[in-house]
């Protein structure tokens, strides 16, 4: 299987890379934000529950978002592999997906880290606040998930670093330009593990 995690502060574009990703390699994609907003959309208990701490630009506790994580890993166990984005994003989810992807025999095969600055994140997240309606994406709570990336989720980069499966791509340009960038670093990881 191949495993990708898809990884990037909050509108580097994983959503849009992940897509196209799926396309070529047909993974079954695994995005926890949009599991979450596909909860508070039904207005189920844990919807009610996730959409406080979405909107402040929180996290949701780690033990809600790896019960997700490991219903979708038993749902397509055996399948091509699965995209993970937005998640990890605390060390200890990336050390329960390990845990959860060891039980089938498999692990991360490649983290992508897409590498964008704060302004370019800021200015793509109040377009889409306002094409969408996306409810997070306001100013005050862009800020605060920006910060919350940067103190709990960058962590997780070292820990993959560890491990020697975290890779960079320049997350500025086209949305060709950047893919052919991943497709790239996919294919060298694949020659040389
Ligand atoms: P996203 O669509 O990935 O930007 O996620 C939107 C919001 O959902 C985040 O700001 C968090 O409140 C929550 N969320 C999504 N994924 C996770 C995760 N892996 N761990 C904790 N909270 C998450």
């Amino acid at each position: 299987m191949l495993n990708i995690v898809l990884f990037g502060p909050p509108g580097s574009g994983k959503g849009t890379q992940a897509e196209k990703l799926i396309d070529k390699y047909k993974l079954t994609h695994v995005a926890t934000g949009d599991i979450l907003r596909d909860e508070v959309d039904r207005q189920t208990d844990l919807g009610k529950q996730a959409k406080v701490i979405m909107d402040a630009g929180e996290l949701v506790p780690d033990n809600i978002v790896i019960d997700m994580i490991r219903k979708k890993l038993e749902e397509h166990k055996g399948g091509p592999g699965f995209i993970f984005d937005g998640f990890p994003r605390t060390v200890d989810q990336a050390r329960e997906l390990r845990k959860a992807l060891s039980k089938y025999d498999e692990n991360v095969s490649i983290v992508i880290s897409l590498e964008v600055p704060k302004e370019v994140l800021m200015e793509r997240m109040l377009k889409r606040g306002k094409e969408t309606g996306r409810s997070d994406d306001n100013e005050e709570t862009i800020n605060n998930r920006i910060d919350v990336y940067e103190r709990q989720t960058v962590p997780v980069t070292y820990y993959y670093d560890k491990k020697h499966v975290h890779v960079s791509v320049d997350g500025v340009g086209t949305i060709e330009e950047i893919f052919k960038r991943i497709v790239k670093k996919i294919e060298e990881f694949e020659t040389y593990h």
